[in-house]
């Protein structure tokens, strides 16, 4: 039986993950990621606006030409304004331009470049305008999954998200959900930000929020009542009591 590849999971994949060499799991913290990539890209703009991230280095009546732009340099760096010209390539050394680390769109740009060519040699990925290498990833996440490099784009997301992370000081919240997990009846649901499905920290099942909004339209009704029920009984067996004692 084959196992998922990315190496710190390693749980064998069942019959409808087959075709590609991730479990559902890390499959969707992967889709995870990109769509937070897109978020953080945002903020991390967002920071890049004089007089938003930290003590301001300009003066506002020094005029434009002449005030040094208050940008964070981690952010630029991060963000990479010359991003493509600048591509890394996930199969080889071509990385000797990339001393500074990489940034997002150039690690993004250079995972939808194997896409491609593990999709179709020689082809070569293109953007429309106005959309994210990011959003092109996820729109071909399903060959992405099946390449043999999975793992490698796994961990270099996990090591873009928490980059990000550490310069925009974000960290996802998790909640957890008040019905309990369809599989297994443990209270282990949990929903994380920016992740698209809900998750069971006992069992690791995943639903969706369509899926877990009816699932909880069915039990919760019904775990009132018991509790109801129970609550009621407690009361009447403590003025039992009470009549007994006096
Ligand atoms: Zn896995
Ligand atoms: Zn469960």
């Amino acid at each position: 039986m084959s196992s998922c590849s990315i190496v710190r999971c390693g749980r064998p994949l069942l019959a409808h993950e087959h075709r590609r060499r991730v479990c559902d799991r890390c499959a969707n913290r992967v889709r995870g990621w990109l769509r937070e990539l897109d978020l953080q890209r945002i903020l991390l703009r967002v920071m890049l606006v004089p007089g938003s991230s930290g003590p301001a280095t300009g003066s506002v009546h020094g005029g434009r030409a002449h005030s040094p732009m208050p940008a964070r340099g981690d952010v630029l760096n991060f963000l990479g304004p010359g991003a493509s010209s600048t591509l890394a390539d996930p199969y080889g050394d071509a990385r000797g331009d990339q001393d500074a680390g990489a940034t997002i769109d150039a690690t993004l740009h250079a995972w939808a470049r194997a896409t491609a060519e593990h999709i179709h040699p020689p082809d070569r990925p293109w953007l429309r305008p106005g959309r994210t290498w990011s959003a092109w990833l996820t729109a071909y996440l399903p060959w992405a999954l099946s390449a043999p490099w999975i793992g490698d784009l796994h961990d270099e997301l996990d090591d873009l998200v928490q980059q990000a992370r550490g310069l925009t000081r974000t960290e996802p919240r998790r909640r957890p959900k008040d019905a309990p997990c369809p599989s297994c009846q443990a209270f282990g649901l949990v929903e994380e930000d920016w992740q698209p499905y809900i998750e069971c920290t006992v069992c690791e099942a995943l639903l969706t929020p369509d899926e877990y909004a009816r699932h909880a339209q069915d039990v919760m009704p019904r775990l009132y009542r018991t509790a109801l029920l129970i609550a009621a009984r407690t009361e009447k067996q403590r003025r039992k009591e009470q009549a007994e004692s006096t």
